[in-house]
């Protein structure tokens, strides 16, 4: 049965490798468009010489695939993190699912379905199954070598989105048109142009010149340096990974727990504000102290890690940290707003981000699913489905500190619920939920809530729902103690 069902995967990134993985696990055989070369997405091209993981490798590994003892540091450098995925793909014997220099263009819904109908179905795609008797997605592939070449129709039952956050639709900050990068007498590029040039290439870009980044997050970091947001060193992220237990979840009133855990979360929730790191933090130092708290910065997904010289280049004067809300260009640099002097540079790269949502609305040909997305800023369902889009999941948009160990997890709910093993809930009441985990997730991130960020300390408590929705056990543990305090690693969820 599993073997007659087609399923198309889009993207060959780590949530890709995972989605196929376990469901050729399940029986199924899935075709993944890759529109490059190679298996790996971000860590194969989106990443500078100086890009190392941020998340410590004890986390951003497969439950069931260790780091090589080659690897011996915490935080691996993009080409060891690179390799490590690759052998995985090989391991698993997943390269010959893959059509490689494929680029899905759309995807539209073979039903002749109006809004109305679908906004009539209690059950998700109709029935609550992954499969639908009618239903298929019609997949425009062009062949990314051969451009001139008609692109190709597929005809699939189930469509698994892993087309990542990171590439594509960069984010630039709007000028007015007297203030914009028009005026500017040097060059401004996203980061993400300046991440895909060759490292000699982008050696030679920036040889000689003043190079001014400008955002706040890991490719600002690696690239130079102009931060607003928390930052924290190495050491110190490795131990926050080591908190990540029970009993730091319970600081954190999750959807539908009660009075007493309510309570709970409020008595220990000072334990966490920022009060108690900002003495950690060379921030003060520099004037870069953020505008919003320590935890409004973890439960939206952005604390960017610092290589371990950062501090000492500020010091030096090769790197100058400026702290802004808002800027704009002039003919010889740009000027930051509370500040009358222009700083005058050659290069500015902006390493102000992309727009996921804008990525994943436009693959669907139908404006009714574009606007599903589009339409509001709740979560998707175990943040991998959208309760009107049928037949269609989306891996890897959401995301946490340990993307992979997320995405895998995922995966695993994923492949059983496509196995048959579970049906999901009415179209009702996963919006119910999913408005719940909204409200959940405003009340630790305020303005900065995305939905897209399953945060830091949510990790477990998200894993027990897969868990249980599965059938298995949620508490990995062999006892008490390290139930509660012990972190939970992914190898905790070997096998599921
Ligand atoms: C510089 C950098 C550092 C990072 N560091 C960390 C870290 O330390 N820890 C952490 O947890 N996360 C980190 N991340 C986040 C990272 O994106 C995820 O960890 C993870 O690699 C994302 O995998 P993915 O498969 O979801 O997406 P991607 O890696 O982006 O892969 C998507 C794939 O889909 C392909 N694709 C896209 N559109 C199409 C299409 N239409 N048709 C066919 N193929 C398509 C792309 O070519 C790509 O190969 C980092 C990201 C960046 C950019």
């Amino acid at each position: 049965m599993a073997g007659d069902k087609q399923i198309a995967v889009v993207g060959a990134g780590i949530s890709g490798l995972l989605a196929c993985k376990h469901l050729m696990e399940k029986g199924f055989r899935p075709v993944v468009f890759e529109s490059r070369s190679c298996v790996g997405g971000v860590w194969a091209f989106q990443t500078v010489e100086s890009t190392k993981l941020q998340t410590p490798k004890t986390y951003y590994q497969f439950s069931d695939f260790a780091w090589p003892p080659s690897v011996t540091a915490a935080f691996p450098d993009h080409n060891q993190v690179w390799q490590y995925i690759y052998s995985y793909s090989v391991y698993f014997n997943l390269i010959p699912a893959i059509k490689f220099n494929h680029k899905v263009v759309a995807i539209d819904y073979s039903l002749p379905l109006d809004d109305e109908k679908i906004c009539g179905w209690d059950e998700w795609g109709g029935n609550g199954g992954p499969f639908s008797v009618e239903g298929k997605w019609k997949m425009l592939v062009q062949h990314t070598v051969y451009p001139l070449e008609a692109p190709k129709v597929f005809e699939v039952d189930f469509v698994i989105l892993c087309n990542g956050n990171y590439s594509d639709f960069p984010n630039v900050p709007q000028f007015p048109i007297d203030k914009g990068p028009k005026v500017f007498d040097g060059v401004a590029i996203h980061s993400m142009d300046y991440a895909t040039m060759t490292t000699i290439d982008a050696a030679e870009f920036i040889k000689g010149k003043r190079v001014t980044v400008v955002g706040f997050q890991k490719s600002a970091i690696d690239i130079a340096v102009e931060t607003v947001h928390w930052t924290v060193p190495e050491h110190l992220n490795e131990l926050s990974f080591r908190n990540l237990n029970r009993f730091s979840e319970l600081m954190i009133h999750k959807p539908r727990e009660g009075f007493f855990l309510w309570l709970l979360a409020i008595l220990l929730y000072p334990l966490v504000t920022s009060s108690s790191f900002r003495q950690f933090f060379e921030l003060i130092k520099h004037n870069m102290i953020p505008k919003h708290g320590f935890i409004t910065q973890l439960a939206s997904c952005m604390l960017p890690v610092l290589p371990p010289n950062f501090y000492e280049r500020v010091e030096e004067g090769s790197i100058v940290l400026k702290n802004s809300q808002s800027f704009h260009f002039s003919r010889n640099g740009i000027v930051l707003d509370d500040d009358p002097l222009p700083i005058e540079t050659d290069i500015v790269i902006f390493a102000t981000g992309f727009r996921p949502d804008e990525k994943i609305a436009k693959i669907f040909k139908s404006t009714f699913f574009q606007g599903c997305i589009f339409g509001s800023s709740t979560p998707f369902y175990r943040e991998c489905i959208h309760p009107r889009i049928p037949q269609v999941a989306i891996l890897g948009y959401s995301e946490s500190p340990a993307n992979l160990f997320a995405t895998e997890m995922r995966s695993k709910w994923l492949a059983h619920f496509m196995a048959g093993n579970m049906k999901l809930p009415t179209i009702s009441a996963m919006e119910e939920d999913t408005i719940k985990w909204e409200m959940c997730m405003r009340q630790y991130a305020f303005k900065s809530y995305k939905r897209a960020c399953i945060g830091l300390l949510l990790q477990i408590h998200s894993n027990d729902l897969l868990c249980n929705d599965m059938g298995c056990n949620p508490r990995r543990k062999s006892w008490f103690l390290p139930e509660l305090f012990a972190p939970y690693v992914p190898p905790d969820y070997a096998n599921l």
